[in-house]
């Protein structure tokens, strides 16, 4: 049998600049590299403590389900929504891309009746429409993703806790793209339930989800007749994050390596500052869209106001492929930019400018490079 593991030799010139995985400092590489420890005893709580401290300043909350879950941010949409809503009982899902059409099938393989929405007019939803939606459907749970990576959406969130909470619906949000890159507040926005994923912009690498749930979400995953899959129990892993009185000295075994990876990644942001970083992530989006509108790209978001400032699609010239112009950038520059998903597939690339990635020679090193690979898939 023969195998080629590719190795890359020259981490210092490997570039992520896709919808993420964004690259991770030394710094949190530096912490993935230790030995795993042991799964009960005081090492492995001390970390999971101070993850969950970190992880409460970087969604602005003061809940105590706050919580990591060794799963991809996937994952954690999955288990955010199957461990708060029955079977049968109505939900919304706002889809404004690729995402929220994820979250709309996780609900219907668990037999939720999934109402699907879109906005009525390209772009963001408004708090009309969905309040609207709300009022005839009456749903328990009304889901929006927030950074929608697929189109490059940034939905405002700010009010819609409040017009849900009258029809006492939850919502629930995807922030995988934008903790730590866009604005988030979860307390002061009553949000009840938000998922992310430390590989973005929160700094750290693929393999686990953040979670964070209200009290009033809490008190739903209290009262839900069908329980979760044994795996995707969170009230057993809220049990070993101490995150009410109980606490179990195991449920599975973490992989510490990751947990001690992204307390480092959440460490640097804290450090920052969210307001900091959140300002930087805009300053060089505004960078990155001026360029690609130089070099002639077209954005789906018409409205820069309606942006996400993480993750940017363009898309495609015609007769040029995504593949052609990924091999010149990987082949020539290991640099990595994202293809469409779903009905952009073949249409568009998607740049993400993030995390420890969230550099001004960065935006200049793709813009440079976009611009010959243009030319290369020209000739
Ligand atoms: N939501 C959004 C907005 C994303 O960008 C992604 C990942 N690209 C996910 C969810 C899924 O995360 P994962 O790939 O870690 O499962």
């Amino acid at each position: 049998m023969s195998s080629e593991i590719t190795s890359i030799s020259d981490k210092e010139n490997y570039f992520l600049v896709g919808p993420g995985p964004a690259n991770c400092s030394p710094r949190v590489l530096t912490a993935l590299s230790s030995y795993p420890i042991l799964p009960p005893g005081y090492q492995i709580f001390k970390v999971i403590s101070e993850v969950k401290q970190l992880l409460k300043y970087a969604f602005q909350t003061q809940n105590d389900a706050t919580l990591a879950i060794q799963n991809s941010g996937t994952g954690g949409l999955e288990a955010a929504i199957i461990n708060t809503v029955d079977p049968k009982e109505v939900i919304i899902v706002a889809v404004n891309g690729y995402w929220g059409e994820r979250v709309a099938e996780i609900g219907r393989l668990r037999e939720i009746t999934v109402i699907e929405i879109v906005p009525k007019k390209p772009g963001v939803f408004t708090f009309e429409e969905l309040e609207e939606a709300i009022k005839k459907h009456k749903p328990v749970l009304l889901f929006i993703t927030h950074g929608e990576s697929s189109t490059g959406l940034l939905q405002p969130l700010k009010g819609l806790g409040n017009i849900c909470h009258k029809y006492n619906c939850l919502l629930a949000i995807d922030a995988v793209v934008t903790l730590g890159g866009c604005p988030l507040f979860v307390d002061d926005w009553s949000i009840d339930i938000a998922v992310s994923a430390p590989q973005k912009a929160a700094r750290g690498l693929p393999g686990l989800s953040y979670l964070t749930f209200s009290p009033k979400a809490v008190k739903r995953i209290r009262a839900i007749k069908t329980k979760p899959p044994f795996y995707y129990n969170i009230l057993k892993l809220c049990d070993v994050w101490k995150c009410f009185d109980q606490h179990s000295p195991y449920y599975y075994t973490f992989n510490s390596n990751l947990l001690y990876a992204a307390r480092e990644g959440l460490l640097e942001l804290l450090e920052e500052t969210l307001s900091v970083s959140c300002d930087k992530h805009k300053k060089l989006a505004k960078r990155l869209w001026s360029g690609l509108e130089k070099l002639g790209f077209e954005f789906i978001v018409k409205k820069p106001e309606d942006r996400l400032w993480t993750v940017t699609p363009v898309y495609l010239p015609p007769n040029i492929s995504w593949a052609k112009i990924n091999e010149y950038l990987t082949t020539k520059y290991q640099l990595f930019v994202g293809c469409g998903l779903g009905s952009y597939e073949n249409k568009i690339i998607r740049i993400g400018i993030m995390g420890y990635n969230a550099r001004d020679e960065l935006v200049q090193r793709v813009l440079d490079k976009l611009q010959e690979a243009l030319l290369y898939c020209q000739k």
